[in-house]
């Protein structure tokens, strides 16, 4: 396998071609960005961890009946997935109050909801990501009603099993941010990446954060918390 030419580069990845026309490279870096690209920096490490647990995650996924884009490990930072043309939504599942959810409709961060939440953005930075709805999806052209009904079925089900999954190694998943991507014969799959950069996890006990909101809110730490994740997703 190849690595061709770079193709696009992300806040936290770049995407490479290589020699077979519907495989990617996925290269991880470990840059941080949060508010829109406003704050920047760097946590050590963050590549690595996020690529392999991403991987981790995805591989379970896949097992339990999610198609994903994952193909192969290559590397610590590298991974090899389908081709795929990213849906642009940000498809976010709550389980508990926190961040923008909180703000929006004043409740406190932990807080329980009676139901399990389930928001779309719309991915377009200049925009910051505005909440949409699934008739202004169908009326942008996004996705089709169809499309749409198996992402939040997938997403449902992720919530499902990763919830199970985390709550076996003391961490609660508050919420995350699931992206999808359509392979070149049309099929949905579970793309970008499940990592402490895009959920909210909180250690069960102790309610300590241990995602990247401590790089977003300035807390300290970061480091130390994602490598307690890769600790207990991966034994090392
Ligand atoms: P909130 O809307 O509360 O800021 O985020 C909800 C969840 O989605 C959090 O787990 C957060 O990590 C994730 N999320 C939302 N938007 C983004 C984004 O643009 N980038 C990343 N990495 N995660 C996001």
């Amino acid at each position: 396998m190849e690595k061709l030419e770079q193709l696009y580069e992300g806040k936290a990845k770049k995407v490479f071609k290589t020699d077979e026309p519907e495989l990617y490279i996925v290269d991880y870096k470990d840059d941080a960005t949060a508010l829109n690209g406003l704050k920047k920096g760097t946590i050590h490490n963050k590549g690595i961890i996020n690529n392999r647990v991403t991987n981790h995650l995805m591989k379970l996924l896949e097992a339990d009946g999610v198609p994903t884009h994952f193909v192969e490990e290559l590397s610590d930072r590298e991974t090899l997935v389908k081709k795929v043309t990213i849906i642009p939504l940000e498809v976010i599942v709550r389980n508990i109050a926190a961040g923008s959810l909180s703000k929006r409709l004043g409740l406190p961060e932990g807080a329980k909801l009676q139901s399990t939440v389930l928001e779309f953005c719309y991915k377009d930075d200049a925009l910051g990501d505005p909440m949409v709805n699934e008739y202004h999806i169908a009326a942008l052209g996004v996705a089709t009603k169809e499309e749409l009904g198996k992402i939040a079925e997938y997403s449902f089900h992720v919530n499902r099993f990763l919830t199970d999954y985390l709550k076996d190694v003391g961490i609660e998943l508050i919420d995350f941010k699931l992206e999808f991507g359509k392979t070149t014969d049309g099929t949905i799959v579970l793309a970008d990446e499940i990592s402490p950069d895009t959920c909210r996890f909180w250690d069960s006990k102790t309610h300590e954060k241990l995602d990247k909101d401590r790089f977003r809110r300035d807390m300290g730490g970061e480091e130390d918390a994602y490598k307690e994740i890769m600790k207990r997703l991966l034994g090392e």
